[in-house]
C-alpha cells in the first residue's frame, strides 16, 4: 500500500485548493475515512500524523474505539439508528449524520445519561436525491431551531454527501447552496447552535468543496484505495 504517497498527494492537493480560494489550510480538517479497513492501515496513517478517522458503522466503529489509541477523532458518518445511539455517544467526537428530530432526541437523552455533550451536525439532502437520508435544504432552519432546544446536544454545522458525479464540478452548485444555507442559519443567532462546521466533498469532489467553504473534508478511497465490500 502507498498510504504515504497517497497522504502526501491529498496534502498536496488540499493546499492548492486552499490558495486557490484564498484559504487557510488550518481552515480545512482532513477526515481519514477508515470504513472497511483493518486496524493496521490506520495504525500506519495515524502514524503519518492524522489524528480524525470517519467510520460509517457503530459495532466497527466501537471495535476500532476499543484497539486503536485513545487520542483519535472519530467521526461518526453514516446512517445512525436511535438503538445504537449508546455506542456513539461518548465515543464518536462529532455525529455528522443527524437527519431527524427523533434521532436527535436519542442522542440528547444519551448524553444526558453520560452526563457529557454530543456535538452534532444536520445532514443536508442538498440535492435533495431520493435515494440520500438528510433534510431537505428549506427545513434545516426549523430543524436546528428544534435541535436547539435539546440541552445536551450541541448543533456544530451541516453535513452533506454530494452526488456521485463523473465531473466534480457539476457538484459545485450543490456545495455552494450548502454554505450559503449555513451562512443564513448563522445569521439567525439561535441559541446554542454554531454554524462552523461544513463537512462536505469526498475523494472525487474534495478539491471543489474547498473552494466552495468546506471545513471538513471526508476522504477514503485516494486515501485507502477502493473498498471491498464482499469479504
Ligand atoms: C464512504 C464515505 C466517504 C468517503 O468516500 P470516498 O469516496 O471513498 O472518499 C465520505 N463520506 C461518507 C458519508 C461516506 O460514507
Amino acid at each position: 500500500m502507498m498510504l504515504k504517497e497517497n497522504l502526501e498527494d491529498i496534502e498536496n492537493r488540499i493546499c492548492d485548493a486552499c490558495r486557490r480560494s484564498g484559504r487557510k489550510r488550518e481552515e480545512v480538517t482532513l477526515i481519514a475515512v477508515s470504513k472497511t479497513k483493518p486496524a493496521e492501515m490506520i495504525e500506519e496513517v495515524y502514524c503519518t500524523g492524522i489524528r480524525c478517522f470517519g467510520e460509517n458503522k457503530v459495532q466497527e466503529l466501537s471495535e476500532k474505539y476499543e484497539k486503536l489509541p485513545k487520542d483519535i477523532h472519530w467521526h461518526m458518518i453514516g446512517h445512525l439508528q436511535r438503538n445504537k445511539v449508546k455506542n456513539v455517544v461518548g465515543i464518536a467526537d462529532l455525529i455528522h449524520s443527524v437527519d431527524s428530530l427523533r434521532l436527535a432526541e436519542a442522542i440528547n437523552r444519551e448524553a444526558q445519561k453520560k452526563e457529557t455533550n454530543a456535538k452534532i451536525l444536520i445532514e443536508v439532502n442538498i440535492a435533495k436525491e431520493d435515494s440520500k437520508f438528510g433534510i431537505m435544504p428549506e427545513e434545516v432552519l426549523d430543524f436546528v431551531k428544534e435541535a436547539s432546544k435539546f440541552s445536551n446536544i450541541q448543533v456544530q454545522g451541516l453535513m452533506t454527501i454530494a452526488p456521485f458525479v463523473a465531473n466534480p464540478e457539476e457538484n459545485r452548485k450543490h456545495f455552494s447552496a450548502l454554505r450559503k444555507l449555513s451562512v443564513d442559519i448563522s445569521r439567525e443567532k439561535v441559541n446554542n447552535v454554531c454554524m462552523g462546521v461544513l463537512s462536505m466533498g469526498m475523494t472525487n469532489d474534495f478539491e471543489v468543496a474547498i473552494e466552495e467553504g468546506a471545513t471538513m473534508v471526508r476522504i477514503g478511497t485516494a486515501i485507502f484505495g477502493e473498498r471491498n465490500y464482499a469479504v
